[in-house]
């Protein structure tokens, strides 16, 4: 049987496709190489899916930014939750910030939401479909698995992801299958990831959790701030804002550049006032106790010892420039960038297919009409905050959308 379209990949972007497809009464063939279809779906949002975030704009994305901002503008954040509450019937609610989340709060709700409509439209999912060659033959795309079943459609949609989270199906084959038809890829990196320094420096912080403002140093200037809670880890810094400055600081290093991360604990106050006044109130408070209560006191201890104080040293002796250095640190605490997690712990992958090669009205390719990609295969990444679930919603609603004008058409 010749399928109307084929999705490669049943993640975010391949099954809202199916569904779009399957809705308007074509012919779909789901094929996934995993046993299920949507496992990353499970994991994303700490198993709550944020699902879009409603302020999305282009400045949240990096890569192709004209291309996420074609997807906003076709497939907008209130579109997207439309379609989730009145096709899929899962009724979304936002955040104070604008981060949109299902109902239930329940990442598999949307995925069962997703994998049922499917099934109800009549799509023919494939699981354990690992799609190892595409070509064309005739007026058809044929699939190839490993395990030599074959599959054929007049369209074929590569939804196969990034190589984020390998232990959730990433890998990459998309990227070959597009190869094979003359597409160019762009270097591919993780974002979203922990920042990596020396673990002298961290050592013995594992665990602690702090504010901060986080500014990103490339060769001393300042590339990005974040403020959010920091997480120390063995070798380095992790949670959300430290996380999102891993594209800013892989792009950097890729290039030979220093980077440097530099954490603020008092943003909002006169570091300087605060360290005077307590030492006058607690004169007899050793350094190694001095800032309890302020940070955590293990890193109090770290941020002391960064200063080059003594730990024994009373707070009543500290010298005019000793309380301007524990000031300084405090506010400006510098640690060298050497990297960061790689794909495995990252959350995204930044770079993959050029959007050079696709119309970026309906994502389709330049290179073999008939041919379209969505998802993270393509060279667009966003920020931490449902940004990236959103262009994998829109920009495969928008290949959906330009499959079913080319079938209409039947211009193949
Ligand atoms: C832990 C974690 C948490 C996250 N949380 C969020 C969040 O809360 N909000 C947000 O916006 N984003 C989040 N993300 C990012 C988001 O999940 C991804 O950007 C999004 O899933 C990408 O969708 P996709 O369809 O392009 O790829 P995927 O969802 O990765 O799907 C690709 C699918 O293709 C299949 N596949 C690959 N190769 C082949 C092949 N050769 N043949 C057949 N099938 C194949 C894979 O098995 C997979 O099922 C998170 C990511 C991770 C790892």
């Amino acid at each position: 049987m010749i399928y109307d379209a084929m999705i490669i990949g049943g993640g975010a972007s391949g099954l809202i496709a199916a569904c779009a497809l399957a809705l308007r009464g074509r012919r779909v063939v789901l094929l996934e190489k995993q046993e299920r279809v949507g496992r990353k779906l499970l994991s994303t949002g700490n198993g709550r899916c944020n699902l879009t975030h409603l302020n999305a704009t282009a400045g949240d994305y990096h890569g192709a930014r004209a291309a996420a901002r074609a997807a906003l503008k076709a497939w907008p954040p209130e579109r997207v939750v439309a379609f989730f509450g009145e096709t899929l019937g899962v009724p979304c609610v936002p955040d104070g910030e604008g981060r949109v989340y299902p109902m239930s709060r329940q990442a598999a709700s949307v995925l069962d939401a997703l994998r049922l409509r499917c099934d109800e439209l009549g799509v023919d999912t494939r699981t354990g479909f690992r799609v190892t060659g595409l070509s064309r033959k005739g007026g058809a795309f044929e699939a190839a698995s490993d395990g030599g079943e074959r599959a054929s459609a007049r369209c074929a949609l590569v939804c196969t992801g990034g190589l984020a989270a390998p232990k959730l199906g990433a890998s990459g084959e998309g990227y070959r299958l597009l190869e094979g038809f003359g597409h160019a890829i762009s270097p591919r990196f993780p974002a979203i990831a922990a920042l990596r320094t020396p673990p002298k420096d961290v050592r013995g912080l594992k665990g602690i959790r702090a504010q901060v403002l986080l500014t990103l140093l490339v060769e001393g200037e300042i590339a990005r701030e974040e403020y959010g809670e920091a997480l120390f880890a063995e070798s380095g810094v992790s949670g959300i804002a430290a996380m999102q400055l891993a594209r800013p600081a892989n792009e950097a290093l890729r290039e030979g550049r220093r980077c440097a991360v530099a954490l603020d604990f008092l943003p909002d106050g006169d570091a300087r006032a605060l360290l005077r006044q307590r030492a006058e109130q607690l004169p007899l408070r050793a350094m190694e106790d001095f800032l309890n209560g302020i940070v955590p006191r293990r890193l109090g201890q770290t941020v002391v010892a960064a200063a080059g104080l003594s730990p024994r040293l009373a707070a009543g002796a500290l010298a005019e420039g000793q309380l301007a250095r524990l000031a300084e640190v405090l506010t400006g605490w510098v640690l060298p960038v050497t990297g960061t997690q790689d794909f495995d712990q990252a959350q995204v992958t930044a770079g993959g297919a050029s959007l050079k090669d696709f119309d970026i009205r309906r994502m389709a390719s330049l290179r073999a009409p008939g041919l379209f990609a969505a998802g993270e295969v393509l060279d667009v990444d966003g920020d931490c905050g449902g940004f990236n679930l959103q262009w994998a919603w829109s920009s495969a609603l928008m290949a959906a959308d330009g499959i079913d004008k080319l079938l209409e058409g039947d211009a193949l």
